[in-house]
């Protein structure tokens, strides 16, 4: 997060977007869609700022949107929620799970991630000043598997809270059953709460169902299930997530969100509470290109000469960097950082996701992530680009 002089580093999508930038490279690094969310959503929150919705939201987020997204709980997953209660509009998912874990964890306690984590995880980890244990995840058999052994080893008496990214980033992994209930095994075990965030929930593939791990047997009580608009409906920069569990810890959770942002964006959450509403349509549809974009991306880097899994949701395909490394170019890190300026595509290391020195960070130190939640252009462009590296 800080480098010695105290001044915050970018973040890897930061680096590789600017990277991008400043070569025209075709950006399949930092994930975030290049087309805008459905038109009639993003008309609804021009209309409430023309209503005069623009003031505070009240702390909770909206009456409208919390029963909205207790409604969608229950349509998706038969989870029942008391609106007034249990959910809890947030700025994003990202600081519902900041102000989750520096609500209900601190020093002394451990909180454990699978690994590859998504950066943030790490830094909130941080932040709430606990301590980061990780359970790796194996690159076998064409997917990326929870090591169930790891999981054992990973859970103490001090662990604190296990927070569980699926489907996940950058991976593409969508957790199974069997893997749900092992976590939520491991989690009744030691007596800990779960955190989980599922922003890709709708972007799942094929036969891979998403399932929250608050739906499985006895883990509502200790679960707060993360989520956001953000990748649902293509309209990152809004910023509206939300979080869902009981009562006791939202209000933990709220106690801190209000002084980290007090409130969150008033004129979005009228048109995120109708597009969880009447959006089935609209999500369907984006899963549909998704899936379309997610094969030409996985034949185009095979045809370049990469190895990928392909993966069961996300917008993420991770691809094996090895046949174009050398002693030049000796990992993940040093190809994504060439990348751009040689071949003019961007794409993120795996090991941006990773502990420095740890198991997973060996494991996965020649992989890189792409993303195809692009348009088709900028697909093709890039993938066009990436045939150059099999003369290199
Ligand atoms: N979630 C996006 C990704 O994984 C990045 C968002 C960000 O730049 N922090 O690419």
């Amino acid at each position: 997060m800080l480098n010695q002089a105290g001044n915050a580093q970018p973040t890897i999508f930061a680096e590789m977007s600017a990277l991008a930038m400043r070569t025209d490279s075709a950006n399949l690094g930092q994930g975030f869609p290049d087309e805008d969310g459905p038109e009639w959503i993003r008309e609804l929150a021009v209309d409430a700022i023309r209503a005069g919705v623009n003031q505070y939201a009240p702390g909770r987020g909206t009456a409208e949107l919390r029963h909205a997204i207790a409604a969608h709980q229950a349509k998706h997953y038969g989870i029942t929620l008391d609106p007034d209660r249990e959910v809890l509009v947030t700025t994003g998912a990202t600081e519902a799970i900041a102000a989750a874990l520096i609500a209900l964890t601190g020093p002394g306690d451990e909180v454990v991630t699978l690994e590859p984590f998504y950066d943030s995880h790490a830094a909130s980890i941080a932040m709430a000043g606990a301590t980061h244990v990780t359970v790796p995840l194996l690159a076998r058999d064409g997917r990326f598997q929870l090591d169930l052994q790891a999981l054992e080893s990973a859970i103490s008496d001090r662990t604190k809270a296990i927070l569980v990214n699926t489907p996940h980033n950058p991976t593409g992994t969508v957790l199974t059953e069997a893997e749900l209930d092992a976590i939520a095994a491991a989690a009744q075990r030691a007596d800990a709460i779960v955190i989980t965030d599922e922003v890709y929930e709708h972007l799942v593939f094929d036969e891979a169902r998403h399932q929250p791990l608050a739906s499985r047997p006895g883990m509502a009580e200790r679960t707060l299930t993360i989520s956001s608009s953000g990748k649902t409906f293509s309209i990152t920069g809004w910023k509206i997530g939300w979080l869902t569990g009981p009562a006791e810890l939202v209000d933990a959770v709220l106690a801190v969100k209000q002084f980290l942002t007090f409130t969150s964006g008033a004129p979005f959450q009228g048109a995120i509470a109708q597009a969880l509403i009447d959006g089935d349509t609209d999500i369907r549809e984006l899963r549909e290109t998704l899936a379309r974009r997610r094969e030409v991306l996985i034949a185009g880097l095979s045809s370049a000469g990469f190895e990928t899994f392909r993966p069961d949701g996300t917008y993420f395909v991770c691809a094996d960097a090895t046949p174009f490394l050398s002693s030049e170019l000796p990992d993940g890190a040093a190809f994504a950082r060439w990348l751009p300026e040689n071949i003019g595509v961007a794409c993120v290391p795996l090991s941006a996701f990773c502990a420095e020195g740890s198991p997973a960070a060996a494991e996965f130190a020649n992989w890189v992530r792409f993303t195809f939640v692009k348009r088709d252009d900028t697909l093709h462009t890039a993938i066009e680009r990436l045939q150059k590296l099999r003369a290199n």
